[in-house]
């Protein structure tokens, strides 16, 4: 018999209702015949909960301390569904990550999967239970539990799904699937049927929620086919997939936003050879991810730099800089978090000319400034004010046709 992994995040099984939805649902797909591995968040906001209570009793909580913390949240959640599911007259047995043998490596509060071990839940399988795996955990070789950073539990399904061999792995969330642009900011989005591994990785990156970016790395790695879509509906959502797969392919996939970041600027730097290793290495060390850069043409031997890092790492940024500031002799330097990213992601921009020109033309015509641009050959980012992100997005939107047309293309 076929396998199934099936996801439920933290707001499919917000309260004991809807842990019983959740168990229908289960139940009604092994009714058609497959063997069922079920992976859940924590209930509702349960994380953050638990975060803000860790950090009440410390400003920097030991990371070991906190993995042991957060696993607590998804133990509870695969017990309640697993009661759930057997009240149904179902087998059901749920297993933490530890148990099951998800083996990771020992980077507390962002742990990568190493190894799955496959042989109990194929044992419980063959028993014809379902199985109920605890989302977002594993454990180290010495036997400490970690956390695969947050949203971890859609890698997890993944990762499952890949060890398992599973037909698909569907993702369950509380909204149809992966929508041209936020449909809470465009009224008009349009769901996606089907989006490429590549383009979905894009979006993720640049801020869509819907999947931990990881997960789609790991789907694209191991050729997992991954379906987002409702615990609430019935529509098909979204397969993720790959490209060459794809029977139609939109030039445009959709628009996303970020307003995490916040932008540094470096004046009158010495614009000779080495500085930039400087700027950027002092960063690397201080474990600070730097996303987009920005180098003007020198003017009388000095040049300004510019990047994005996230607001969470600002403060550590600032105290970096100033320090290389001196070091350089640069003149100063300036923050400014009061910016978004809104980036562009399809396939088709890789053989379909203009895709830019007709970005920024949709920004200008909203007279809305472009203050950084960067780009992949599936992507165009643009850095603005975030009072204008709304605007920026749905003008993009509108202008590339997303809410109808698909403008289709052979690739
Ligand atoms: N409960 C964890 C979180 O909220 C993991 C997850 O939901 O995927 O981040
Ligand atoms: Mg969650």
């Amino acid at each position: 018999m076929p396998i199934i992994v099936q996801k439920y995040g933290g707001s499919s099984v917000a309260d004991t209702e809807k842990i019983k939805n959740v168990a229908k649902r289960v139940v009604k797909t092994k009714e058609k015949g497959y063997q069922m591995v079920v992976v859940v968040s924590a209930i509702g906001d349960t994380t953050d909960h638990l975060l803000k209570m860790a950090y009440e009793i410390s400003p920097s909580p030991p990371e070991r301390e906190l993995d042991m913390l957060l696993a607590t949240g998804e133990q509870v959640s695969i017990s309640l569904l697993s009661m759930a599911i057997q009240s149904l007259g179902y087998g059901a047995i749920s297993l933490t990550g530890p148990q099951v043998g998800i083996l990771t490596d020992a980077s507390y509060t962002r742990a990568k999967i190493i190894d799955i071990k496959s042989s109990r839940i194929l044992e419980e399988l063959k028993k014809g239970n379902i199985v109920i795996i605890a989302g977002f955990q594993g454990v180290t070789v010495d036997n400490d539990i970690t956390t695969l950073g947050r949203g971890g539990s859609d890698t997890t399904a993944v990762a499952l799904a890949a060890k398992l061999g599973a037909e698909v792995c569907e993702i369950y969330t509380d909204v149809e699937g992966v929508f041209t642009a936020d449909p809470r900011i465009v009224p008009n989005a349009r769901l996606l049927p089907a989006i490429s591994y590549d383009e979905m990785l894009e979006m993720a990156a640049t801020g869509a929620k819907v999947l931990q970016l990881r997960s789609v790395e790991y789907g694209k790695n191991y050729g997992v086919k991954i379906r987002v879509r409702s615990s609430f509906t019935e529509s098909e959502g979204t397969l993720v997939m790959e490209e060459s797969e794809m029977m139609e392919k939109p030039v445009i996939s959709g628009v996303t936003f970020d307003v995490g970041e916040a932008k540094i600027t470096i004046r009158d730097v010495p614009d000779r050879p080495g500085i930039a290793a400087k700027v950027f290495r002092s960063l690397a060390d201080a474990n600070i991810n730097v996303d987009m850069i920005i180098q003007n043409i020198s003017e009388k031997g000095l040049t300004d730099i510019s990047f994005t890092v996230s607001k969470g790492d600002l403060k550590k940024t600032k105290e970096v800089i100033e320090q290389v500031v001196n070091e350089l002799g640069a003149r100063t330097f300036e923050a400014d978090e009061n910016i978004a990213k809104v980036s562009l992601v399809g396939a088709g921009m890789k053989t379909h000319p203009g895709v830019a020109a007709d970005m920024f033309a949709a920004l200008a015509e909203k007279k809305i400034n472009i203050e950084m641009i960067s780009t992949s050959s599936i992507k165009i980012s643009c850095v603005i004010k975030a009072e204008r992100v709304n605007e920026a997005i749905q003008a993009i939107h509108d202008k590339f046709n997303l809410a109808k047309d698909k403008i289709l293309e052979e690739r």
